[in-house]
């Protein structure tokens, strides 16, 4: 009864994960969750009284498919203001969270016989996507070695004729590597002179601890030509319940099409969530999303050091986003027996590498508070100790 292309489609491991570790917790069990890729902050002030007083003005209608002009006005500024990127109004589409952006450009760019180049790990929706789209996910790997970053050659090796596109996350989940400009030009090199398009996810640009983040579409006008520029509200912003994902391209073509398939599934996002967004674009909300960032940095310092602290794990000190993928290859090589066992017999949730694409790791999520870094880190070790 139900469709080949459904069937083929396994769940969001990283969201099984986070509902089972809260559905133990209801019972009363003593866990604690690293699973859950999402900021333990609310969201700020500045941007809910925005939404009550859209809602108090009666914004509750219906709006235009890709968003209310000053929404998309205000994504335009952003995008030139934060990433000196040009693009107009009528370039970008608001969507139900960045997940939804990248099930609209998939459906709409990506079928049978086309490859999408991801870099491994990946965050566990992409070949999901690509699946779905009818295309073929053709994967390069990285390890904790190369700082979890493709080469150009690695990259050069893995174009064919059927080569559609490259999906590039910087800041990444779930390593937090974060590419340079001189990366991000290398790559770039090999790019040129092919159609192979660019799927640039940008979620964590904001929380950015060494380095700087580059926008993957600012490179060069032939990298923005070939780019699709994925962002949202819900990690950078503490968003993540309001659904407000965006992307933007040059490419009216296919922007044409995302607005036909949006207007014919889920029309415009919802609307005081459009105007709360406004203000979390525009800079009002700056100070509050620099507080969220020191405080990850410092979670950031804090983890690292406590699992280096073990001779039986490693990991590398991301620049960005807000996870460790810690090494397990002195354990197991099993990652999803050992996060399982975590939990059962430790009360801890984390995520098994396999589901990134990457066996020997798992990724643990520092978006939580330092106490329960301590403890979990403690009982993940002890754990390591009797494995
Ligand atoms: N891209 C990446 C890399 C993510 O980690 C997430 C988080 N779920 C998303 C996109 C989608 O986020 P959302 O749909 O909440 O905007
Ligand atoms: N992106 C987050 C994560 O990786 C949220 C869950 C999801 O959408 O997969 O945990």
């Amino acid at each position: 009864m139900l469709t080949k292309r459904v069937q083929s489609l396994s769940p969001s491991l990283t969201i099984a994960i986070s509902t089972l570790a809260a559905e133990l917790k209801a019972e009363g069990k003593d866990v604690i969750s690293f699973s859950a890729g999402e900021p333990d902050f609310g969201t700020p002030e500045v941007i809910k009284d925005a939404a009550k007083k859209a809602l108090d003005a009666n914004f509750t209608g219906y709006t235009a498919v890709p968003g209310i002009p000053e929404v998309l006005n205000a994504v335009k500024e952003k995008l030139k203001r934060d990433n000196n990127l040009d693009y107009k109004a009528s370039d970008i589409i608001i969507s139900n969270g960045a997940k939804h952006s990248l099930f609209n450009l998939m459906q709409a760019a990506i079928q049978e016989g086309d490859e999408v180049i991801i870099p491994a790990p990946y965050w566990v929706t992409y070949p999901e996507l690509v699946t779905y789209s009818g295309g073929t996910s053709v994967f390069i790997e990285t390890s904790d070695e190369t700082n979890f970053k493709i080469t150009a050659d690695q990259l050069k090796a893995a174009i064919t004729p059927k080569t559609k596109a490259l999906i590039l996350t910087t800041p990444s989940n779930p390593t937090g590597a974060v590419y340079s400009q001189a990366e991000l030009e290398a790559l770039a090199e090999v790019l040129k002179g092919t159609d192979i398009m660019v799927i640039s996810d940008e979620m964590y640009e904001k929380l950015v601890y060494d380095g700087k983040f580059t926008a993957v579409a600012s490179i060069s006008d032939d990298m923005f030509a070939r780019t699709i520029t994925v962002n949202g509200l819900s990690k950078s912003v503490a968003m993540t319940g309001w659904r407000f994902g965006y992307l933007a391209t040059p490419n009216s073509e296919l922007i044409a099409a995302m607005k036909k398939l949006q207007s014919q599934s889920t029309s415009n996002i919802n609307s005081i969530t459009q105007h709360a967004a406004i203000v979390a674009l525009d800079g009002q909300a700056d100070d509050e999303i620099e507080m969220m960032r020191q405080a990850f940095s410092k979670r950031r310092d804090l983890a690292v050091a406590l699992f280096n602290a073990s001779d039986k794990l490693s990991v590398i000190k991301p620049d960005g986003a807000f996870y460790l993928f810690v090494n397990i290859k002195k354990v197991t090589n099993d990652s999803m027996e050992f996060c399982k066992r975590l939990l059962e017999e430790k009360g801890i949730a984390l995520v098994p590498g396999l589901g990134f694409g990457s066996e020997g790791y798992f990724r643990f999520s520092f978006a939580t508070d330092e106490e329960s870094i301590k403890e979990g880190i403690k009982r993940v070790i002890d754990f390591c100790e009797t494995y």
